[in-house]
């Protein structure tokens, strides 16, 4: 008998250990369903979830709990962004480091990467293109290996020859030799199959396709259209047997009005929409991607002598400009706006500033955090998981010292990180 009381307290003290939960004080917090923010609540956290909200302050009851005072901060959920790059960083250097750059060097610096962007309040993210490490780089963070937000990755983005994402632009032709399907260069609609299949085995977890010219390759158009129609509909069709949507860099309008019929969900800058366009994207539920901040920021560095190759400065000071204008548009005409801002383009960790240049072009300051939350969180099939504080969901928590609706810089100085239980920043 004496024996069998010893092993059930031995029991009964392992569930209380395992069960421990940590109270996280909130003085304001945002409910990005209504757009509201509500004062003094307390999230419970148990595990990598969210186990309860209470009104109020609330005491742990349990001695093994933990409190986590945010009584002074506006507590939101983790902010996602649909559109970087975490293999690269932009530097007057990075046309070279092409050459230079073995995929162990890539690793080793998007691990610092991916943490910056973290402690920046950004929980989730989606890569849109690189080489392919950033696959190993997620496979990194969900092992815990390193630190860094949970990331939805294209592994290396589809382009056509001499199109904006074809690894070989502007090679001697000693080097370029003819990169096919494998290496996500596509000429017809087998090809296309064929690389959305590649990246399936390779581990992408979504389709990236550069619809367009682009500013940033050494390639004369920053807009033309590069893929046919045809081609398209295979890549979005055979995205779609294996559970992948697919997100469509594009700044010419030709190009994005063939990605939104050929059954993209995502339209990556847009910066040269229009009307007619911005109506296709409503009919189509196609959202736009804004990435002002990127736009600013090769609008910058064009005006510095050499940063870029000379080829890109007409089309960074051409383009670059002219996309939060477009943004604010397409706002206007009720597209929907899903958060994304193309870091990697500019520092890792500024992803923030994009709240504030999306403000400034009109659209409200809730919604901007709508967008890069719940917004995003369906396109990304996690709409019961990640994008708001409900029991049950991932507990993705952050917090800054201003309230946003007030003060949108705030979302530039995210104070508290916490992801799946864990806290990453204090
Ligand atoms: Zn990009």
């Amino acid at each position: 008998m004496k024996k069998v009381l010893l092993s059930l307290i031995l029991i009964l003290s392992v569930a209380v250990v395992s069960a421990q939960k940590t109270y996280i004080l909130c003085g304001k917090l945002v409910d990005t369903k209504t757009g509201k923010i509500e004062n003094r609540k307390t999230i419970v956290v148990e595990g990598n979830k969210i186990v309860n909200i209470h009104n109020g302050y609330v005491q742990p009851k349990s001695k093994v709990d933990k409190i986590i005072y945010l009584k002074d901060k506006i507590v939101m959920p983790g902010l996602i962004d649909m559109h970087v790059h975490l293999e690269s960083e932009s530097n007057p250097s990075a046309y070279i480091e092409r050459f230079t750059n073995d995929d162990a060097d890539i690793a080793y610096n998007s691990v610092n990467y991916a943490k910056v962007t973290l402690e920046a309040g950004f929980t989730t993210v989606r890569d849109l293109g690189g080489s392919g490490v950033n696959v190993s780089l997620r496979n990194a963070i969900n092992a815990g290996k390193i630190i860094g937000p949970r990331i939805f990755t294209a592994e290396k983005s589809l382009a056509t020859t001499g199109g904006h994402a074809d690894p070989t632009n502007g090679m001697s032709k000693k080097l370029t030799g003819d990169p096919g399907p494998k290496e996500g260069v596509v000429n017809s609609v087998d090809d296309a199959k064929k690389a959305v299949r590649q990246r399936y085995k390779n581990g992408a977890d979504v389709i990236k396709i550069t619809a367009t010219g682009g500013v940033l390759s050494v390639a004369k158009s920053g807009q033309n259209p590069q893929f046919t129609l045809e081609e398209i509909k295979a890549i979005c069709e055979t995205a779609k047997d294996y559970g992948m949507h697919v997100a469509a860099h594009a700044h010419g309008d030709e190009g994005m009005q063939r990605a939104i019929l050929g059954g993209v969900k995502t339209i990556e800058h847009g910066t040269l929409m229009s009307e007619a366009t911005m109506k296709l994207m409503v009919k189509y539920d196609a959202y736009i991607v804004p990435t002002i901040t990127a736009g600013k920021e090769v609008t910058e560095k064009a005006k510095i002598k050499g940063y870029y190759p000379a080829i890109i400065v007409p089309k960074a000071l051409d383009i670059g400009p002219k996309i939060q204008g477009t943004f604010g548009k397409a706002y206007k005409a009720g597209v929907g706006i899903a958060f994304g801002t193309d870091a990697g383009v500019f520092k890792h960790g500024e992803n923030g500033k994009e709240f504030g240049f999306m403000v400034e072009a009109g659209m409200p300051a809730m919604e901007t955090i709508q967008s890069a939350t719940i917004t995003n969180a369906k396109i990304l099939n996690m709409s019961t998981e990640i994008g708001q504080i409900q029991k049950g969901f991932f507990a993705d928590i952050i917090a800054v010292n201003d309230d946003p609706t007030k003060n949108i810089k705030t979302m530039e100085n995210v104070v508290f990180v916490m992801k799946e239980g864990k806290v990453y920043k204090n």
